[in-house]
């Protein structure tokens, strides 16, 4: 590509991709903190930027990508080329939807690449103060949260580790990987919670969850939930193998829930989310739908019960108090412990074992 060409390669689209919050041509600095007034000024005619208060902050779309990533120039370069031959790529690939004739080694190295890249995001985000309190808060024990390898980021140090990772994997891979979803909480400035969804000694994706309430999210029109990919496995798989009886609910906060009490969980990463072919892993299985006592909990219930019948598999509802989940039952104290022997008190025997 020419100089030319790549000096020409729209700043403000570049600038976003670095998860600048860009409010009509103005930034806050990447370069200095706190920002309060937006210095970064990006002058669309001339495709450059500026800093009003660091002096050796500004140029050309280059000189962006040289400052923000703290590289050299042919490095940026690079950057630039790659990524603009990415884009044509992928907007050459859209409408036909996801890659077609990826063989399976192809599919191996891409499985690879994306465990490395959620790996390294979980080492350099472990669960701190704040998230401690709120999983505290939760009623989840501290030995529960660590050994499923609970991470927590906060929004002023997302934008930071962004870059770093990005030096390190490249901007193209961060977004297959779906890291570059989290911006979504960054913006906000809201701190979250980082739930790996790990099989087989690999992280296959990863769930944010941000601290607000599901009212706060309502009112401030933000999700609470972000995935860096649509989940193809569920919340603690990896103990399917183990057991035959099994406790299945919505959502991560419930499975530790459960799990810390010494019931063989797993998690739907959400109601509208289960797969068919999930299906054939609870065959021979004994379940306990332990879904939230909401309209879509009881909707997902009712579907899941109807097909574990259709497929033969055995299968019990927990019953919860109206508009509650696991959770909220288990800090009101209301849900008494389950145990083999005495499940019938506690649950809407539909189909007996
Ligand atoms: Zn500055």
């Amino acid at each position: 590509m020419e100089l030319r060409t790549i000096k020409s390669i729209p700043i403000l689209d570049v600038a976003e991709r670095f998860g600048l919050k860009i409010r009509g041509w103005s930034a806050h600095c990447f370069a200095h903190q706190p920002d309060r007034n937006p210095s970064l000024r990006f002058n669309i005619k001339k495709n450059t930027f500026c800093c009003y208060v660091c002096p050796q902050v500004g140029g050309s779309v280059i000189d962006l990508v040289m400052q923000v990533l703290n590289i050299p120039f042919h490095e940026a370069l690079e950057y630039l080329c790659g990524k603009g031959e990415t884009e044509r790529r992928e907007r050459k690939r859209a409408p036909h939807g996801p890659i077609i004739g990826m063989d399976s080694l192809e599919k191996g190295a891409a499985t690879r690449e994306r465990n490395e890249i959620l790996q390294s995001l979980l080492s350099e985000t472990p669960l701190e103060k704040e998230g401690i309190s709120y999983l505290t808060g939760r009623g989840i024990h501290m030995d529960i949260a660590r050994k499923m390898g609970v991470g927590f980021l906060r929004p002023e140090d997302y934008r930071n580790l962004f870059w770093r990772m990005s030096r390190r994997f490249g901007h193209s891979r961060l977004k297959a990987a779906g890291l570059t979803r989290f911006y979504l909480f960054a913006k906000e400035g809201l701190s979250f919670l980082l739930f790996p969804y790990r099989l087989e000694g690999r992280v296959h994706a990863i769930k944010g969850r941000c601290l607000l309430t599901k009212a706060e999210a309502k009112e401030r029109g933000v999700s609470r939930f972000v995935m860096t990919e649509r989940a193809q496995i569920f919340y603690n798989q990896e103990i399917m193998k183990t057991t035959r009886d099994l406790y299945l609910c919505e959502g991560e906060i419930d499975t530790l829930t459960l799990l810390q009490e010494g019931y063989p969980t797993v998690g739907i990463p959400g109601t509208g989310s289960f797969k068919e072919s999930w299906f054939d892993l609870f065959m021979g299985k004994r379940v306990v739908l332990c879904l939230d006592s909401d309209p879509a909990g009881c909707e997902a219930s009712a579907y899941l019960a109807e097909e574990f019948s259709k497929r033969g598999i055995a299968h019990l509802k927990l019953d919860l108090p109206s508009g509650k989940d696991v959770n909220e039952c288990y800090l009101d104290a209301t849900l008494l412990h389950v145990k083999e022997g005495d499940c019938c008190s506690t649950m809407n025997r539909r189909k007996p074992f």
